[in-house]
């Protein structure tokens, strides 16, 4: 089966589950996931009133009005996370 990598846009051959061409590209669509998933609990955390810290705030940018409210600060995160890759 003739698949094209979402990393590095090569094509290969593989198995319908393999999704990249090397592991290199694996470990690399793995460590996005892991980064995504670190920034939803952020959210999550958010939803249950915990401010997140400086450096999440800063990619996401957080400013003093979405502090203001939980959902809007949960939203944000969420918006500035987009699709899990
Ligand atoms: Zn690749």
């Amino acid at each position: 089966m003739k698949k094209k990598c979402p990393v590095c846009g090569e094509t290969f051959q593989g198995r319908p589950n393999r999704e990249t061409c090397s592991v290199r590209c694996r470990r690399h669509i793995e460590s996005r996931r892991r980064s995504w998933d670190l920034r939803e609990a952020k959210a999550v955390e958010a939803e249950m009133g915990v401010f997140p810290d400086p450096t999440t705030a800063l990619i996401c940018q957080i400013g003093e009005k979405e502090k203001a409210e939980y959902k809007v600060l949960a939203a944000a995160i969420r918006a500035a996370n987009g699709e899990r890759p």
